[in-house]
């Protein structure tokens, strides 16, 4: 028989998981489903540090805190992967890809982001192999070998200073000569020893020994010239695409995937929210993802009660 809540929340990241706080803190009864382990990109972060309150803390022991926090005043968590969501009157039917089905009367989806592939040969057949896409996980597997990140953003500049803790050598390859990333993130960069800058540069192929990885060919943008790093490890970290493939049914995304929401965190479909990196908005942080969570629940707790 299919289980039914008031709220059910998709992804239990910072958003996620602060939606549960306020969603079962407010008396609505609540299940998180996630896929993977509870934080979300928390747990592939090394140190926060704009989390207000805490100068410095590990994503992963911010993480378990909060799964804590989330789960202390009732709400329930199940493991299980969002395949797809209907309208089953005023009620949502929310499917798992195990086949497991349930009801409720909000849904919170804040089911963040997927890192982008760079989609060049030697990629996919070297994941776990000298491939990642989580410095936090695999970097200690690179001690006093060189590594490249590929990326200008938040996401490369700052893993790439988390790896100059084990490796030897980071090279940085960015495809345009400025960076997205924060300018003090950029300066900590520019400032290390360890890491070498290659601008306008882009990845055209990994290389391998048959074992693991031993290189990347990177190409000029302008002169197409190629050249070889000897590297045992790369890090791509070009972005990331929205996870709403299961919200196929509702016209409630923008061109490129992201949930579009009103003040409220509701998008257009009623009883619909949204949470997080998943939400098309300017600024991506662990307390823009909390303070979305908070909105919603709020607000779904309202159209619930009828208030
Ligand atoms: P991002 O900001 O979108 O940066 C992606 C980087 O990858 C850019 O430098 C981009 O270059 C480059 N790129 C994209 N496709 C590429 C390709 N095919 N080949 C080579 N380079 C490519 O992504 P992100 O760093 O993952 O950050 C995502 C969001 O999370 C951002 O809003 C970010 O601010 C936020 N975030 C915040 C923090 C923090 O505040 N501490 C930490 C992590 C992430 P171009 O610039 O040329 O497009």
């Amino acid at each position: 028989m299919e289980r039914s809540y008031d709220l059910i929340i998709v992804g239990a990241g910072p958003g996620g998981m602060t939606a549960a706080i306020y969603g079962s803190r407010a008396g609505l009864t609540t299940l998180i489903l996630e896929m993977g382990a509870p934080g979300g990109k928390l747990i592939k972060t090394n140190e926060i540090s704009n989390w207000p309150g805490i100068q410095k803390i590990n994503g992963a022991d911010l993480a378990s805190e909060m799964f804590a926090h989330a789960t202390s005043f009732g709400a329930e968590y199940a493991y299980g992967e969002v395949i797809d969501v209907q309208d089953d009157g005023d009620m949502k039917r929310v499917i798992c890809s195990d086949g497991s089905a349930y009801t409720c009367r909000a849904l919170i989806v804040a089911s963040g982001t997927v890192e982008r592939m760079l989609h060049i040969p030697g990629e996919a057949e070297n994941i776990g192999r000298g491939v990642s896409y989580c410095a936090v996980c695999d970097g200690a597997f690179f001690k006093e070998k060189a590594v490249c990140v590929i990326g200008g953003g938040n996401s490369a500049l700052e893993e790439a200073l988390y790896l100059t803790q084990f490796v030897s050598k980071v090279y940085i390859v960015i495809r345009r000569d400025v960076f997205r990333a924060e300018a003090h993130i950029q300066e900590q960069v520019e400032q290390n020893p360890k890491i070498e800058i290659i601008k306008k540069h882009i990845p055209v192929q990994i290389l391998d020994d048959g074992m693991k990885v031993s290189g990347i060919v990177i190409q000029d943008v302008a002169s197409k010239e190629e050249q070889t790093l000897s590297v045992s490890g790369v890090f791509p970290y070009v972005g990331a695409d929205p996870i709403t493939s299961f919200l196929k049914r509702y016209d409630v995304c923008d061109t490129h995937g992201y949930l579009l929401v009103d003040q409220n965190n509701e998008t257009k479909e009623k009883g619909i929210y949204g949470a997080g990196d998943v939400v098309a908005k300017p600024l991506r942080q662990v307390v823009t993802a909390a303070s979305d969570g908070a909105n919603a629940a709020q607000h779904a707790f309202h159209m619930i009660k009828g208030i």
